[in-house]
């Protein structure tokens, strides 16, 4: 009797040592390696802009943390670790000073509590935006906006230290804050932060779908991008010398992404609940249109290498 319970015992832990070897397998397959095949799309002329001749940009780097290559697109290394950018760019216009993403804030160490520990990992601290900004001249309060590229805690921490600032988000983005979603634990934890609804009443851009013109001169252009998350846009900064940046987010982590091109790892994606199809669609976009359009320079928001483009504050280019 001993015998066969023993027996059997064995079986079970036999048959679950299998599957949890098979579910291991299957999901290391999903980060190895893999050419995400997309499309060459007509993004069609370059958009017209007129930047004024005075309206710069400027990146305020406020701290990094640490990923490995291997969780930040497909075929990255366990060995290559990446140091997250956590960058907020400045863009100086005459009418108005806008921040797109705002980096970390004064208060991160608290903010870090909010998030699931899967999502912490080590950080390093710099400038937070305020403390920057202040040094070169820039109250906050005299800050026209922020524009989060998404309301993830990497992006809206330095929230926390501008209060009051105007942030932008549009319609889709709002709901899925107010849902109180996972991954809005940091944006909603903030009291009284003064969103300022925006519509994408502007046509098609660069294959975009629909757009949303800041200053109505074409310097500033918002699209609605909502694969990362429902909230997510690209920020188009298109300067007087000629150069345009597309601020794209976190459509993708890093270079890689766009590059190779590469998804992100599945169980990370599945993990922050990413609309696949949206993601792929806006990313032969961003390929296509700086592909096309040599001006457009496409920068993923924690690729600290990708922001070596833009001088950092007080240091601008116009
Ligand atoms: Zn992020």
């Amino acid at each position: 009797m001993a015998n066969k319970v023993r027996s059997a015992t064995l079986k079970v832990v036999a048959g679950l040592a299998t599957v949890i070897v098979l579910a291991v397998s299957v999901i290391m397959l999903t980060l190895t390696a893999a050419r995400l095949d997309v499309a060459t799309v007509d993004v069609g002329a370059l958009p017209p802009a007129s930047p004024p001749a005075d309206m710069s940009i400027s990146a305020l780097p406020t701290g990094t943390y640490e990923t490995p290559a291997i969780f930040a697109f497909r075929g990255g290394s366990w060995n290559d670790t990446r140091h997250f950018a956590s960058t907020a760019v400045l863009v100086h216009h005459p009418k108005g000073n806008v921040l797109i993403d705002t980096g970390f804030a004064r208060n991160i160490d608290a903010h870090l509590k909010l998030i699931s520990w899967i999502q912490r990992s080590p950080h390093s601290k710099g400038v937070p935006a305020v403390d920057q900004l202040a040094s070169g001249g820039i109250h906050p309060g005299a800050l026209a906006g922020v524009i989060p590229t998404h309301a993830h805690w990497d992006h809206v921490s330095g929230l926390d230290d501008l209060s009051g600032v105007p942030v932008m988000v549009n319609a889709q983005g709002k709901r899925w804050i107010d849902a109180k979603a996972a991954g809005t634990e940091v944006i909603n934890s903030f009291r009284g932060v003064n969103y300022k609804p925006y519509d994408f009443e502007g046509g098609p851009y660069l294959g975009f779908s629909r757009s949303h013109d800041m200053w109505g001169d074409g310097s500033v252009v918002i699209v609605p991008a909502p694969g990362h998350t429902p909230d997510s846009v690209v920020v188009f900064v298109n300067l007087p010398s000629g150069t345009r940046y597309a601020l794209v987010g976190d459509l993708v982590w890093q270079m890689e992404g766009l590059e190779i091109p590469a998804e992100k790892p599945w169980p990370l994606r599945r993990l922050i609940g990413e609309d696949d199809d949206e993601v792929r669609k806006d990313i032969a976009l961003i390929r296509s249109a700086s592909t096309r359009h040599s001006e457009i320079h496409a920068i993923s928001a924690h690729d600290a290498s990708a922001f070596r483009a833009i001088p950092v504050f007080p240091a601008s280019a116009r």
